[in-house]
């Protein structure tokens, strides 16, 4: 079964939803870098601090900050029998490094999720979850700049993952029960 996961999609995509029900069926918590750094913001530390003035600009937080934050999540027993990383890694520097944080713990990944939709859909998308929501990183202009972010940074990382031989590519593009079946079909 596989057990060590990442799911990549654009923001909007339906990454958080799908991840859930991943995470159900194959009983493994998730491991998001975006929960981490929205705890740090909450317990207001520094760290959380620096993040929250990138975050509500659209920006990626440095590699150095997410790298600390990941190596020390890692290694916790919670995560020794799989995860579904959601939201991480978010370029290639990022990838790498986690590539050594596993092959270090001994441990590998079994395969990749990528959440294939169209990008003109998305902008619409997370416009309407900000009225919902009220969060503060889902303002128009800044909405903007994270799918120009998420191009120029993360989508290179599909790419990546196809060519080590792991990624699963999945019509993102359905009804969210659509998407589902074709995930579950893919990890049966
Ligand atoms: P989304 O709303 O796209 O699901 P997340 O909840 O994963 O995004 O993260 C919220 C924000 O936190 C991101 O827009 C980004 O600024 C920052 N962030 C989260 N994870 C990372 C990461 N791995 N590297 C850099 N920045 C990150």
């Amino acid at each position: 079964m596989k057990k060590r996961l990442l799911i990549l999609g654009a923001p909007g995509a339906g990454k958080g939803t799908q991840a859930r029900k991943i995470c159900e069926l194959l009983d493994i918590p998730t491991f998001s870098t975006g929960e981490m750094l929205r705890s740090q913001m909450k317990a207001g530390t520094e760290l959380g601090k620096k993040a929250k003035e990138l975050i509500d600009r659209g920006e990626l937080v440095p590699d150095s900050v997410i790298s600390s934050l990941v190596e020390a999540e890692l290694q916790s027993p919670h995560y020794r029998e799989g995860f579904l990383a959601d939201g991480y890694p978010r370029n290639l520097e990022q990838a790498h490094f986690l590539d050594r944080v596993l092959k270090d713990m001994g441990t590998k990944l079994d395969a990749v999720i990528n959440l294939d939709v169209r990008l003109e859909d998305v902008v619409g998308r997370l416009l309407k979850r900000a009225e919902i929501e009220n969060r503060s990183d889902d303002t128009e202009p800044v909405i903007r700049r994270r799918l120009q972010v998420y191009q120029e940074q993360t989508e290179p990382l599909v790419r990546y993952y196809r060519e080590a031989g792991l990624l699963i590519n999945i019509d993102g593009n359905g009804s969210i029960d659509q998407v589902w079946d074709s995930i579950a079909a893919q990890l049966q």
